[in-house]
This record gives C-alpha cells, sequence and structure tokens, in this order.
C-alpha cells in the first residue's frame, strides 16, 4: 500500500497485491459512499475480470453497472466518451456516481477523462490490468482521448480516489503488453537510483518469467518513483515530470515511422533508451559502463535491441512532430549516470551525426 500525495488534491493509495479485485469492493467503501459505481472494460478484460469485480462491488452494498468498449487504443477517442456519457445521462446517473476502470492504459485513461469530464466531474477508481498500467498510467492523473491529428491531444488531470492492482490479472497478459511494462519499469530505474537499477537489474530474469514477489516488487518501486515525481509536478508545469519521456523522444518517432502496431510501445521506447544512452555518451559524457548495463537489462528483461531503422532525416522530422521541441530544438532526456538525468538541447547537426550511426549499426 503506497500513498501518493498531491498538494492540491486529496492523497490516495495505491495497493499492489494479489487477488485485489475479489477485494475491490471493500477496499473503495473505505473512501467512498456512492450507490452506484459504473465499471468501464474492454472487450478483452470484460470476460475475464468484470464478473469478480462486479460481484465484489455488489458485496459492498454497491448498484454494480458496467459498459463495456472495444479494446484497443481506437477506444480512446471522442466518440467512444460520448457514448459513454449518453449512456450515463440515460441511466440517470448523477454527481454521486463512482467510475471504476478496469483495463489496461486505454481504458483508464478514456474513464478517467469520462469521469472528469461527466456532470463536472464525479469520483474515480483505477483497476489497471496490464503491467504498463500499473507502473505507468494508473498513477499521475493524467487522462485523455486521442484526436486523428494526434494522441491525447484533449484531456485533463484527475485523480482516482484510490488505484488497487491486482497482480493476479497479470497471468492472462500476452507477452507482447507484459515487456511494455517491463520497459517503464526499466526507464523509471534509470531515471531514478543505483539502487533501483541495480536490483533491477538483478531481478531482470525473474521479473521475465512473471516471478510473483518480483513483479510486485517492480510495481511498487515503479510507483514509489512516478508519485514522487508526480507529487513534486502534478501538473507538468514544473519541468520534474520531463524525467518520464526518457526514451521516448525516439520512441514516439519509431511508432510513428514503423507504423502503429508494427513495434510495440515498449520495444520502441526500449530502442529510445539504447539510444539516448550513447546520446548521454557524446553529450553529457554518460560512462561506458553505464551504456552496457543498460543494453544487457534491456536485453534481460526481453526487449532486444531493434533491427529497424529509417533515414535519419526521416527520423529527425518524426521526432520534431514530438511535444518536447521548443523553438525547433529537440530536447532529449539524458542520464548522466543512473539517477542522474538532464534534459538536454541538442541541435540537428549532432542529432543527425547519432542517427547515422544509429542507423548504421543495424547494417549488417
Ligand atoms: P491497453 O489498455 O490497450 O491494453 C493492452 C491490451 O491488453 C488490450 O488489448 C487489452 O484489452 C489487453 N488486456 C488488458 N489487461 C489484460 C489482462 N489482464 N489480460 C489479458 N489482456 C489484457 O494498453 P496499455 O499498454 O495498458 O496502455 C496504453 C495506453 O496508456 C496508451 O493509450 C497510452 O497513451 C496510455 N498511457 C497513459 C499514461 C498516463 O499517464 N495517463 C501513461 C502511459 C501510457
Ligand atoms: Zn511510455
Amino acid at each position: 500500500r503506497i500513498v501518493v500525495n498531491i498538494a492540491d488534491a486529496a492523497s490516495y493509495d495505491v495497493r499492489i497485491g494479489a487477488e485485489l479485485i475479489e477485494k475491490l469492493g471493500g477496499y473503495l467503501r473505505d473512501v467512498n459512499q456512492s450507490d452506484t459505481a459504473l465499471v468501464i472494460t474492454d472487450e478483452n478484460v470484460g470476460p475475464l475480470y468484470l464478473g469478480a469485480a462486479k460481484a465484489s462491488l455488489v458485496e459492498a452494498g454497491y448498484r454494480a453497472l458496467d459498459i463495456t468498449v472495444p479494446a484497443g487504443e481506437g477506444a480512446k477517442s471522442v466518440a467512444v466518451a460520448s457514448e459513454i456519457w449518453a449512456a450515463m445521462a440515460d441511466l440517470k446517473l448523477g454527481r454521486d456516481v463512482l467510475v471504476v476502470a478496469l483495463g489496461g492504459g486505454v481504458v483508464g485513461d478514456l474513464a478517467g477523462f469520462v469521469a472528469a469530464t461527466y456532470m463536472r466531474g464525479v469520483a474515480f477508481a483505477q483497476v489497471p490490468t496490464t503491467l504498463l498500467s500499473m507502473v505507468d498510467s494508473s498513477v499521475g492523473g493524467k487522462t485523455g482521448v486521442n484526436l486523428d491529428q494526434g494522441k491525447n491531444l484533449v484531456g485533463c488531470f484527475k485523480q482516482p480516489i484510490q488505484v488497487c492492482a491486482s497482480t493476479s490479472a497479470l497471468a492472462t497478459l500476452p507477452e507482447r503488453e507484459w515487456t511494455c511494462g517491463c520497459a517503464e519499469i526499466a526507464k523509471s530505474a534509470v531515471i531514478d537510483s543505483d539502487e533501483f537499477f541495480f536490483w533491477l537489474a538483478d531481478s531482470a530474469e525473474a521479473l521475465a518469467r512473471r516471478d510473483e514477489g518480483v513483479v510486485a516488487e517492480a510495481i511498487a518501486r515503479s510507483v514509489v518513483f512516478k508519485a514522487n515525481v508526480v507529487a513534486e509536478d502534478e501538473t507538468e508545469s514544473k519541468g520534474v515530470r520531463e524525467c518520464l519521456n526518457y526514451g521516448h523522444t525516439l520512441g514516439h518517432a519509431i511508432e510513428a515511422l514503423a507504423g502503429f502496431g508494427t513495434f510495440s510501445h515498449g520495444e520502441a521506447v526500449a530502442e529510445g533508451m539504447r539510444f539516448a544512452m550513447r546520446l548521454g555518451a557524446a553529450c553529457v559524457g554518460t560512462p561506458t559502463d553505464v551504456v552496457l548495463a543498460q543494453d544487457e537489462l534491456l536485453d534481460n528483461l526481453g526487449l532486444p535491441a531493434l533491427s529497424w531503422s529509417a533515414e535519419p532525416e526521416s527520423v529527425l522530422d518524426a521526432m520534431k512532430g514530438d511535444k518536447k521541441v521548443r523553438g525547433g530544438r529537440l530536447r532529449f532526456v539524458l542520464p548522466r549516470e543512473v539517477g542522474l538525468w538532464e534534459v538536454v538541447e541538442i541541435d540537428d547537426e549532432t542529432v543527425l551525426e547519432h542517427l547515422g550511426a544509429w542507423a548504421r549499426s543495424k547494417e549488417v
């Protein structure tokens, strides 16, 4: 049980443990007195965990309703949000409804956005079921939907009343989704500290095997890391939160250039972390042993270097579509050491030179 403290919002608990969905109702009852809970889930997660979640809510005295949305990024849209608003109004749900997100980051971002906006905001709880949503998206209060023009362009901050991460739900998670979470855990460890990094390096194979104790500890460490970052910079106004973008500048460009879905978000971010380390070695003196230690960590987590590359110029353009661009110069989160990062503005020529070296390293 980890407490997240945010200056202007009520603090809330993140619970991590086995079989928590079965106890969900009681946990939420401790902090919420609504009559009605509306569970929002997706087509994959619903058949697996909705029954247990609703049974537990009913046992705690809630009237439990549910809405199932299609699985996948496409559900994070204004159209789907609008269907949920309409369904909530048809059900005559008032301001006292509790919205419960049961699913991965897509369901969490969508349901959080709906909860933040329906009747100017109703209570919201997160029950993340992917490793990525447990370690990353369910903590921090960012919610939103995508537009055709880009991802996460509409949204708001909405803190949940509780996050309930049941590690038992991870048993059914496909391998590709698993490694997505592992990439974010590795990102957190590199940014956080030697202590987290070396623990993860020692535990990487056990994490890849989904060893229960190691999984719970990796989630807890990542949540503490993210909660601390978010507590310092709730609305991303102070720059502290920028560190969460480590590996994501090239990562997002790879996802866009290769075509969304060609590589998972985790595969793309892991590649971005490898690139950022090499940029760090050239620009801020990151030691070679740190660069290689991260390579080995990612290998052991099941995130090998990609054999894919693209023309440096097109990668540069794709990176410039990234929101961290200020005045045309690219900004990268670079680790000087494990646990010591900085944001560095790098001119196009230098970036192109390193992208060239990156592309050449992929040639056999
Ligand atoms: P996702 O929600 O699409 O889930 C991945 C897939 O796994 C889906 O097909 C889903 O149906 C399935 N699934 C979920 N739980 C399962 C389980 N226990 N067993 C079997 N299948 C299961 O993807 P995600 O990776 O969890 O989240 C990605 C989204 O999170 C993106 O939209 C991203 O923008 C967002 N995100 C938000 C934040 C934030 O701060 N709010 C941070 C990072 C990412
Ligand atoms: Zn990410």
